[in-house]
């Protein structure tokens, strides 16, 4: 198991191995195991072995068997193996067989004292053999039962042939007590292996925090009632994520967020008696805040709408923790076989997909069932288009300049994901981010954005033009360890400079892997990248990279600059724009619109600006020109002269061809 996981860190992170379980194995003597589980163990093989030779040259010196030193040599093998029970609880079936062949020998040298007959010792070995297979193959309950029988079976037989009252005493009752006690010795350390082999086993199916399955469980319940031949197929799965709980980790500490899943997965517990369709579900953590329900029931869309209702409801008491009151959010997702997916993975997939899309909505649920099954069509038509836009270049980087305030000049562009779809034309990174998100493509994603990030730069550089890009990586992406290793050589393969590239860590969910992330973050850094932590004010725990990590810039997010004018969001700004130049930090405003925040900014003391105000995400060879131009011509001051946004559509809307061409036509020439 040990072994297993450590190919798997993240997993072993989030349900870690309770270090009191040892390893149960055949070959204790050739692990390293504790002196002492050696000592009593060789004690155990060699010590009744050397009395066996010890009684074998007695019996063939003196021609009969001092059968009372036989009883205390047995004697001493129990009191032997208690003590190994005692001490140490798993033995290994070596040490079994150890006590079952010792022991067997001297009960062999005793049925050779018994004169006349040399045929008796056929029945230690017949010992031998029952006590051990019986034991070890059997059922505990058969084997005590064959056990037994063999034991009487074998006292009747020595008796009939030798009845004597003599030879019932010294010979077959002594045969006996230590043919019981091999077996309840053996017995004993059996059940104690099984119970070991049990408790491995559930370590590793559940989830130690919360006693609900992990996530290998999960998907063995899931395959389990998906690949029976026999039966019809049901199933459907609900994704559980919590919405604000690193946030809660972060400021209450570690034990206190333990304590608030633990009383999560207990209100699901709860949840699931409750209702009628979930008497049969599995339930499991899969890692951090994540939770989900399995049912073996196939419900229709309405069902798993209604069941989804009813938990967001159940869920809406606030929680009482070591004191204190707090609120759960949750976003669920949910789908179920066979409209959403026919195998385990793909049913996950779907949920976890429908799970992200809410989460990143924040708002919860349309109430408008057609708009959502429209956008769950267009989901999943962009879903399973997504490999192929990485396939056939469908992917195009938008740049939109970072005007440093003090002089004017464009020191960095922000690369901005576009997708041109074929057939919904250009689709926001917003749409489709978070779905490469969820599916574990965005690794993929990452990389094409890397690749052609350096190309782009290696352009500008050949041209003459000085400019960094910043590249947009998602916090939950980052769990790639090769990471900075690929960055490195895709820019070496590129013949760009690997220090053009900044990383503006952006954080729209609760980052996968905490310490993996931090790895990654601090490795780009030392190869020279410059990190920014993005959207700062809205992300999960800005405050927490500032803390733990070396990072070179902040940007403070647009709906904050963009609403400048209201004293709060003044405020925020201000002090944001205090806290990173205390900490050594450049700050970007971005979303700005209009000059008047412009202004604003300068006199807080913004160091960089970044909006419509200077212009729209471009195509590269706009930006090119748009740089040029603003080497030429301060774009501040082209900015001041326009006056006004001069394209803005709506927040959010999807910058047309014309609106970039109309935008890059005005500043040029304003
Ligand atoms: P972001 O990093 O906060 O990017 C800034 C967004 O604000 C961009 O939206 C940009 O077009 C928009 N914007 C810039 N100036 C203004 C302005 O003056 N007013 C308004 N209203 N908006 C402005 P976009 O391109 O749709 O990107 C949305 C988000 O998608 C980005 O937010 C970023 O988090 C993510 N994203 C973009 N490209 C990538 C990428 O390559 N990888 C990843 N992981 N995420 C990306
Ligand atoms: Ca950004
Ligand atoms: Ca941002």
């Amino acid at each position: 198991v040990h072994a297993a996981s450590d190919d798997h860190d993240v997993e072993r992170e989030r349900a870690p191995l309770s270090a009191d379980v040892t390893l149960v194995g055949v070959n204790d003597f050739t692990t390293p195991s504790r002196w002492r589980t050696k000592l009593v163990g060789g004690l155990l093989v060699f010590g009744p072995g050397m009395v066996a030779v010890v009684f074998l040259s007695a019996f063939v010196a003196a021609g009969h068997g001092p059968v009372g030193l036989i009883g205390l040599c047995t004697g001493c093998v129990t009191a032997s193996g208690i003590y190994l029970l005692l001490r140490q609880p798993i033995l290994s079936d070596r040490h079994i067989v150890a006590i079952a062949v010792s022991g067997s020998i001297m009960v062999g040298l005793l049925e050779l004292t018994s004169k006349g007959q040399p045929w008796l010792p056929a029945f230690p070995l017949i010992y031998l053999c029952v006590v051990t297979l019986t034991h070890l193959f059997l059922q505990r309950r058969m084997a005590v039962a064959i056990h037994v029988f063999v034991l009487i079976l074998s006292t009747v037989c020595t008796q009939i042939i030798s009845p004597s009252l003599r030879a019932l005493f010294e010979r077959d009752l002594i045969t006996a007590a230590w043919a019981a006690t091999v077996g309840w010795i053996v017995s004993l350390i059996r059940r104690r292996l099984d119970r070991s082999t049990v408790l491995l086993f559930e370590q590793a199916n559940r989830d130690v925090l919360t006693g609900l399955s992990n996530r290998l469980a999960f998907a063995t319940v899931m395959n389990a009632a998906l690949t029976d031949d026999n039966k019809a197929l049901h199933a459907s799965v609900f994704v559980i994520d919590l919405d604000r709980f690193k946030a809660i980790n972060d400021t209450m500490g570690h034990a206190f967020g333990d304590a608030f899943l633990r009383s999560v997965a207990t209100r699901l517990q709860k949840f699931t008696a409750t209702d009628d369709r979930l008497t049969e579900a599995t339930i499991a953590r899969l890692g951090g805040d994540e939770f989900a329900v399995f049912v073996p029931l196939s419900l229709a869309r309405q069902e798993l709408d209604h069941v989804e209702d009813a938990m967001r409801h159940y869920f809406h008491d606030r929680f009482t923790v070591d004191g204190i009151n707090v609120g759960c959010e949750m976003s669920i997702g949910s789908a179920s076989y066979p409209l959403d997916g026919v195998t385990s993975a793909e049913l996950l997939h779907q949920a976890d997909v429908a799970m992200y899309q809410r989460k990143v909505k924040r708002s919860g649920r349309s109430s408008k069932r057609d708009e959502t099954e429209a956008k769950s069509e267009r989901r999943s038509r962009l879903l399973r288009d997504l490999d192929r836009a990485l396939e056939d270049n469908e992917l195009e980087l938008f740049y939109q300049p970072k005007v440093v305030l003090a002089d004017g000049s464009i020191e960095s562009v922000e690369a901005l994901l576009r997708w041109k779809h074929r057939e919904f034309g250009y689709v926001p990174p917003d749409e489709f981010v978070p779905l490469a998100e969820g599916t574990g493509f965005i690794i993929a994603l990452t990389t094409r954005v890397l690749q052609i990030a350096a190309v782009q730069s290696a352009a500008w550089s050949n041209a003459g033009l000085n400019v960094a890009i910043a590249v947009n990586v998602s916090a939950r992406s980052l769990i790639d360890r090769e990471l900075p290793t690929l960055a490195r050589s895709i820019f070496e393969l590129a013949g760009a400079d690997i220090r053009a590239l900044i990383v503006e860590v952006t954080e729209t969910t609760v980052m996968a892997d905490v310490h993996v992330a931090k790895r990654i973050l601090e490795e780009l850094r030392t190869m020279g990248v410059r990190l920014s932590i993005d959207d700062f004010g809205t992300g999960y725990s800005s405050l927490a990279y500032l803390r733990d990590l070396a990072v070179d810039e902040l940007k403070i997010d647009r709906s904050f600059v963009a609403d400048l004018h209201t004293e709060a969001n003044e405020v925020i700004v201000r002090a944001a724009i205090q806290l990173a130049h205390n900490l050594g930090l450049a700050v970007v405003a971005e979303g700005v619109e209009d000059t008047r925040t412009l202004s604003k900014l300068r006199s807080f003391g913004c160091d960089v600006a970044q909006g419509h105000l200077f212009s729209v995400p471009m195509r590269a060879d706009d930006a090119t020109r748009w740089i040029r131009q603003a080497r030429l011509s301060n774009p501040l001051a082209s900015a001041v002269e326009t006056k006004q946004p001069t394209v803005t559509g709506p927040p959010g809307s999807d910058p047309t061809e014309s609106d970039f061409s109309a935008a890059v036509a005005v500043l040029n020439h304003g």
